[in-house]
């Protein structure tokens, strides 16, 4: 039912931007045909990339700690000014919905690491946290929003992977070395992303013949400015919901993510 649905927005979607002519056609048809024309292929994912390894989209997770701490919204609590004014809290809250050790890459993931591998894919772009492409095996990934998988000592700056928070007990983990306090390397609120990690990003997206945007609402802003260095040919939009960049894309794709990379073949 749900597909059922799914294929009737993309059919609507393609009516709208193709007419008739290609409405002969299916979707993923012309998704596939966009990939075997492109040259340097660009993918801008966010939380709907990682659902289908079991990662839920953290936005999801309201009310929590409303009973200890006041009504807060993961948001809050992931922001910079929470970190320092409620590390204990910070760490409960970040180890229980943050951390996903036993995720593996979905087929979407896999399929990334083949476009990469063929050289079609020039980069990804990615929202998410969770390292799931790193792990496919994709290379050039700008993680905007950092990785669960680096942490470091904010006084020091010794590094600590994402085995050694797991397996570290305190409330608050603290570096061997100096007694710093570890934190994670990902992007909470109010504060500003990896400068080279930006600047990598948009020279991506501005060098892109195609542009896959796919599960992501586009509402987190800055990552939804990053779509406006894009002057290539073809932006495709994967995504369950209407985003605001559906209206300016050359094919939108209401459907499920993994199902949709699944059916892309790789011509090497
Ligand atoms: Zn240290």
């Amino acid at each position: 039912m749900e597909n059922e649905k799914g294929k009737a927005g993309a059919a609507f979607c393609l009516r709208r931007y193709y007419g008739r002519v290609k409405m002969m056609q299916g979707a993923d048809d012309m998704l596939q045909e966009i990939i075997n024309k492109t040259k340097r292929l660009v993918f801008f994912g966010g939380a709907g990339v990682s659902t289908a390894s079991g990662i839920p989209d953290f936005r999801s997770a309201k009310g929590l700690y409303s009973e200890r701490i006041g009504d807060l919204t993961p948001e809050m609590i992931l922001s910079s000014s929470f970190f320092y004014l409620h590390p204990a809290q910070f760490f409960a809250f970040y180890r229980s919905h943050m951390l996903f050790p036993e995720a593996q890459p979905n087929a979407a993931h896999r399929k990334l690491y083949e476009l990469e591998k063929a050289d079609i894919l020039r980069g990804i772009v990615t929202q998410n946290i969770d390292g799931l492409h790193r792990k496919a095996g994709n290379i050039r990934v700008y993680e905007l929003h950092g990785t669960v998988h680096e942490n470091y000592c904010m006084d020091c700056g010794e590094k600590y992977d994402l085995n050694w928070m797991l397996a570290n007990r305190e409330d608050i983990p603290h570096c061997p070395h100096c007694g710093g306090v570890v934190k994670p390397n990902v992007v909470l609120y109010g504060e500003g992303m990896d400068k080279y990690v930006c600047m990598g990003a948009c020279r991506e997206i501005g060098n892109a013949d195609t542009l896959i945007v796919a599960g992501t609402s586009l509402s987190v802003e800055p990552a939804a400015s990053f779509l406006s260095y894009f002057r290539g040919k073809n932006l495709v939009v994967i995504n369950r919901e209407r985003t605001p960049a559906d209206e300016k894309a050359t094919l939108v794709l209401h459907e499920d993510i993994e199902e949709v990379m699944q059916s892309v073949s790789v011509h090497v």
